[in-house]
């Protein structure tokens, strides 16, 4: 396997529990799409060869977080399992104060509608979909100041998730500033593809936040893989472990909210870490009414044992660079078929340019829908869609009102799940898809709920032949990299993550 520094990687475990996987013929899945009405989440997965929906919660755990769950105390108050997570936790972040809570979501609504008043503003590199609604529940606005970088997909810049420091620095300076709350940079930037954060940014970040009074938080989900692409790429870190900069990270910052689904190596949990402490005491008011007892939050013993123990595993650079690779490896298996992805690959997935792949699909046809659909068809294999289906908007005569930036498929990476053969199947799949990528169909939404219509939305396809005459005098036909103007109207268009 090629890795990102050009030498082959292997994982640094063995399988010791194994679970069959479901391989299905092409007239099941054929099958199970009708049923489904053409929505991959509406597949059961026992109909799903390879789930690369989420990396979230997905992981296999190791056998010493097994064993550490048999020691979970679920005592209601004061459990061992509390105080060994609250250490672990301390000890890798610094923060005093240390919520646990189910997942990233529950610290988000309990920080944000504590911090905030109405009409004041977040700003942050890119906002996750969740972070930005529990700002907005708390009568907030979330401001996305990305780089420049981010928006070129094809840009091979190292630290894609950097904040624009001249903004922020307009911004903290500006007619806006008394109502700026607080700054949340989100490691990796999983709104913007998982690109990550530099610590030169991060501490730039963390000086003009210092200087204008403002708390700066992290968004912590991916703090373990941010840390990796810094000791590969940024200067000045080259000697550093990966936990080091992960240490250094949390330090530069007054909190953080974190999901441990991804990061934390387990399948559900979740904390808030805080440094000060009259913040902290107004924020367990709220967890005790909403997420649990202080000690447990929501979760189980058994849960916290477990999050200690991945804590501690994730910042292993053999377990990095192996995760690395195996994300750089889908990536060029998918070049090597002709399908361009964001560039450079993150670690947590490798997103797919549908867009570039089907020209021949307008934008209110769901490019992504139609190359995540393909690849279920042909491999059984589950990606998501991250394109207009998730962000666009059409007229009640299916005309586009607004059309996503960018046509893409997400294919997440589970952690410690999937092996090399698992990988090249993917690979294979994509190149055989990719062969007659000229004459999938687009598809068009039968039936819509009015909100987060990706999820439920009953779709079916239109062979290009048949459809609408309407499509082809339409601006949005054209095959574009360029975001389709109305695209510019969208809300939080620069994002390329549905919430998961
Ligand atoms: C997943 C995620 C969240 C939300 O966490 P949940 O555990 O799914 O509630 C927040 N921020 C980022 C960057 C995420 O990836």
């Amino acid at each position: 396997m090629k890795g990102v520094d050009d030498v082959p990687v292997m994982e640094p475990f063995r399988a010791k529990v194994v679970e069959p996987i479901p391989l299905t013929t092409r007239a099941q899945r054929e099958q199970a799409l009708r049923r489904a009405h053409h929505n991959l989440f509406d597949l059961r997965a026992e109909e799903v060869t390879i789930d690369l929906l989420t990396d979230s919660g997905t992981g296999a755990l190791s056998a010493a977080q097994m064993a550490a769950a048999m020691l979970g105390d679920e005592s209601y108050a004061g459990a061992r399992s509390f105080h060994r997570f609250r250490t672990v936790v301390e000890d890798l972040t610094s923060y005093p104060h240390v919520l646990p809570v189910h997942q990233g979501r529950a610290a988000e609504r309990i920080l944000f509608s504590t911090l905030l008043r109405p009409g004041q503003i977040t700003l942050g590199n890119t906002h996750f979909d969740t972070t930005r609604a529990n700002v907005e529940l708390a009568g907030g606005q979330a401001r996305d100041l990305p780089c420049p970088e981010a928006a070129d997909l094809d840009s091979p810049h190292r630290f894609k998730g950097d904040i624009d420091l001249d903004a922020l620095h307009r911004t903290l300076t500006g007619q806006d500033s008394p109502r700026v709350a607080a700054v949340v940079m989100t490691l990796t930037s999983n709104g913007m593809g998982g690109q990550p954060v530099s610590m030169a940014n991060l501490a730039e970040t963390a000086r003009l936040c210092r200087a204008h009074g403002v708390p700066l938080f992290l968004d912590a989900a991916r703090f373990a893989e941010n840390a990796w692409l810094v000791t590969r790429h940024e200067p000045g870190y080259r000697d550093h472990s990966p936990r080091e900069v992960a240490e250094e990270a949390f330090r530069l910052a007054d909190g953080c909210t974190a999901s441990m689904k991804k990061d934390g190596l387990v399948n559900t949990g979740g904390f808030l870490g805080l440094r000060d402490r009259d913040l902290a005491q107004r924020c367990e008011l709220l967890l005790v009414a909403t997420e649990g007892f202080p000690t447990y939050g929501g979760l189980a013993g058994r849960d916290l044992d477990m999050l200690a123990q991945g804590l501690v595993e994730v910042t292993d650079p053999d377990y990095l660079r192996a995760r690395a690779s195996t994300t750089a490896y889908l990536a060029e298996l998918a070049r090597a078929a002709g399908v361009a992805v964001v560039e450079p690959p993150g670690v947590h997935a490798v997103y797919l340019n549908a867009g570039r792949l089907l020209p021949h699909i307008p934008p209110h046809r769901f490019p992504g829908h139609a190359l995540a659909c393909a690849l279920y068809l042909e491999g059984g294999i589950r990606g998501v869609e991250c394109g207009s289906l998730y962000l666009g908007k059409e007229d009640e005569h299916g005309d586009p009102v607004i059309s996503a930036p960018w046509e893409l498929v997400r294919l997440a990476i589970p952690r410690r799940v999937y092996s090399q053969g698992h990988i090249e199947h993917v690979g294979r799949t994509l190149a055989r898809v990719a062969q007659h990528a000229d004459r999938l169909p687009g598809y068009r939404i039968t039936e819509q709920p009015t909100l987060l219509r990706h999820f439920k939305s009953k779709l079916e396809p239109v062979p290009l032949h048949t459809d609408e005459p309407r499509s082809t005098t339409d601006p949005t036909a054209r095959s574009s990299p360029e975001p389709h103007p109305a695209a510019m109207s969208a809300p939080p268009c620069n994002t390329l993550t549905p919430s998961r």
